[in-house]
C-alpha cells in the first residue's frame, strides 16, 4: 500500500473528503516526511507546522459537521519564497529582504486559503528567481535534486520541484519568467505548468520581469496540475493583467482522447547541442503520441534562435526597474552608519544583492540607457513580437506544440558553468514566456538514471489542450510500465 505522502493531491483530497483520512493525519505525515528528508534535500526555507496543524483541525471540523469545503480541503501545499503571505517570512532568497515578513497575502495565497488548502511553508529558489540552479539563493541551505543528490534541482523554483519529487507536499507553487517552473520540473521528474500570461494573478509575487512572470503549480500528475489551476486561475482586482476570461473546470478536459489532435514539432528545437539521451526520450515520446492517434506535424518557428538573447535583454531591463524599490529605506537590509543618503542606497544595495542580481541590474540599466535603448531594448521588443507571431502562425496549423524542455538532464552541483552557458540552457523554455503562451513539462523517461521531461505548448489560454494531451501521454506511459 502506498504511504500517505506518496499519494497525489487528487487522491488525498478525495480521502479527506470521504473521511478515510483526516487533514490532521495528512499534515502530520507530511511534516514527518519533511523532518526525515529535508536535512538532505533542502527544499524548504521556512515551515509553519503549528499553524498548519491548527488549520487542518478546522478543516476536519468543517468536514465532520457536513459544512461545504473548498476544492483543496485539507491538502498540504507549499509556496515559493517570492510569494508574500501575511506575517510570514517572504524573502525571495535575498539578503536584501532579510527578516522581511509579508504584510498581505498574495492572491494565490488568498485563493488557496479560500479552497481550504493547508499552506505548509516556503521553498528555496534562486535569488529573485534569477537562475537555473537554486544556487544563487542567500540561504545556507543547498537544495539538492532528490533523484540524484549530486545534481542541481534546476531553478529558479528548485525548492518547489524538489519538494514534489521528495513527496514533501502535494502541490508546490513556483514562478516562471523564462522556464523556472518547467526546467526544474524536468530535472526533478515532476509535472510543472506555466500558465498563460494573465491566467493567474501576480499580485503578491515579487516582480522579476513583470511582462514575463507567471505563477504555476508543480505536481506529481497532470491531473493534479489541472486541479491546482482550477483554484489559482482567474481575474483579480489587484492585477490588471489577470485577464477576464472564464476559468473552465480544467479537470473536465482530461478525457484521455487525443485522436486526431495535431501536434506540431518545431524543427528549430532539434539543435546540435541536444543531449543524445534527451533526444531518445523525446523521439520515444513522439511515438507515444502517435500511438494515441495524434497527428505529428513538422512546423517552423524561425525566430527561435533569437529567443534567449531577446529574453536576456528584456528580463534584466524589467528587473533593473522592478528592483529599484529595494533601497534600504522601505524594506529589509539597511547598511550600518551610512554617511549620507546616497551612501545608504549604494551600500544597502551592494551588500544586499548577490552577484547574479547585480549583473542583471547592470545589464538592464545599460540596455535602457539613453544611448543604447534603440539598439537593445527597442530591438528586443520587436524581436519579441516576431517570436509571438511565429507561434500564432504555427497554431493556425496545430493544436499543441511538442518540444524538449532542456538541452540536457540535471547537471552536477559542482559544475562550473559561466552565466552565458547557463543562459543558453533556457532556449526551449524562454519562447513561451516571450509569447505569453502556456507550457507544461511532463516526465517522459530517464537518461543515465536522470529524469527527462517533454514540453507541450498551447495557444494563449489553451491550457485545456496541453493538459488533455499531457494527461493522455502520462496515462499511456503508465500503462507501458
Ligand atoms: N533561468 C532563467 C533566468 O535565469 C529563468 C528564470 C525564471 O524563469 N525565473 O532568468
Amino acid at each position: 500500500m502506498k504511504k500517505i505522502y506518496e499519494l497525489t493531491a487528487f487522491e488525498i483530497k478525495e480521502k479527506i473528503a470521504s473521511k478515510e483520512l483526516t487533514s490532521v493525519e495528512v499534515v502530520t505525515a507530511i511534516f514527518n516526511r519533511i523532518e526525515e528528508t529535508d536535512g538532505e534535500i533542502g527544499s524548504f526555507v521556512s515551515l509553519r507546522k503549528e499553524k498548519a496543524l491548527e488549520e487542518a483541525k478546522i478543516v476536519d471540523e468543517k468536514i465532520k459537521n457536513g459544512e461545504k469545503v473548498g476544492a483543496l480541503a485539507g491538502v498540504p501545499v507549499a509556496i515559493k519564497d517570492n510569494m508574500v503571505s501575511i506575517g510570514e517570512p517572504s524573502q525571495s532568497a535575498s539578503k536584501i529582504l532579510e527578516g522581511y515578513e509579508g504584510i498581505y497575502d498574495a492572491t494565490v495565497v488568498t485563493k488557496l486559503k479560500a479552497a481550504d488548502a493547508i499552506i505548509i511553508g516556503k521553498t528555496n529558489m534562486d535569488e529573485f528567481a534569477m537562475g537555473s540552479t537554486t544556487t544563487t539563493s542567500i540561504y545556507e541551505k543547498r537544495t539538492k535534486n532528490p533523484r540524484d543528490l549530486n545534481k542541481v534541482p534546476g531553478g529558479s523554483s528548485g525548492g518547489a520541484a524538489a519538494s514534489m519529487a521528495a513527496d514533501q507536499c502535494y502541490i508546490s507553487l513556483g514562478s516562471d519568467t523564462g522556464g523556472s517552473i518547467r526546467q526544474p520540473a524536468s530535472f526533478c521528474g515532476v509535472v510543472g505548468l506555466k500558465p498563460t500570461y494573465g491566467r493567474v494573478s501576480r499580485y503578491g509575487l515579487m516582480a522579476f520581469a513583470s511582462s514575463l512572470d507567471q505563477i504555476g503549480p508543480f505536481t506529481k500528475t497532470v491531473k493534479d496540475a489541472a486541479l491546482a489551476l482550477n483554484v489559482i486561475a482567474g481575474i483579480d482586482d489587484y492585477d490588471s493583467t489577470a485577464e477576464e476570461i472564464e476559468v473552465p473546470n480544467y479537470l473536465d478536459s482530461l478525457t484521455g482522447d487525443i485522436k486526431g489532435m495535431k501536434i506540431g514539432v518545431p524543427k528549430e528545437y532539434f539543435i546540435d547541442g541536444l543531449n543524445e539521451g534527451v533526444k531518445k526520450v523525446v523521439n520515444e515520446s513522439l511515438e507515444v503520441f502517435k500511438s494515441l492517434g495524434a497527428e505529428i506535424v513538422e512546423i517552423s518557428l524561425p525566430h527561435t534562435k533569437y529567443a534567449a538573447p531577446t529574453y536576456y535583454v528584456l528580463a534584466p531591463a524589467e528587473a533593473s526597474s522592478n528592483l529599484a524599490r529595494f533601497d534600504g529605506v522601505r524594506y529589509g537590509h539597511r547598511t550600518e552608519n551610512p554617511a549620507n543618503i546616497e551612501e545608504l542606497y549604494v551600500k544597502s544595495r551592494s551588500e544586499g544583492f548577490g552577484d547574479e542580481v547585480k549583473r542583471r541590474i547592470m545589464v538592464g540599466t545599460y540596455v535602457l540607457s539613453a544611448g543604447f535603448f534603440d539598439a537593445y531594448f527597442k530591438k528586443a521588443q520587436k524581436v519579441r513580437t516576431l517570436i509571438k507571431n511565429d507561434f500564432e502562425k504555427a497554431f493556425e496549423q496545430v493544436d499543441v506544440i511538442f518540444t524538449p524542455v532542456t538541452p540536457g538532464p540535471a547537471f552536477s552541483i559542482d559544475a562550473k558553468k559561466t552565466p552565458v552557458e547557463l543562459y543558453l540552457e533556457d532556449i526551449f523554455t524562454i519562447p513561451a514566456n516571450l509569447a505569453g503562451i502556456p507550457g507544461i513539462s511532463i516526465p517522459a523517461g530517464t537518461t543515465d538514471g536522470l529524469p527527462v521531461g517533454i514540453q507541450l505548448l498551447g495557444r494563449a489560454f489553451g491550457e485545456r489542450e496541453i493538459l488533455k494531451a499531457g494527461d493522455a501521454f502520462e496515462q499511456a506511459l503508465k500503462e507501458r510500465v
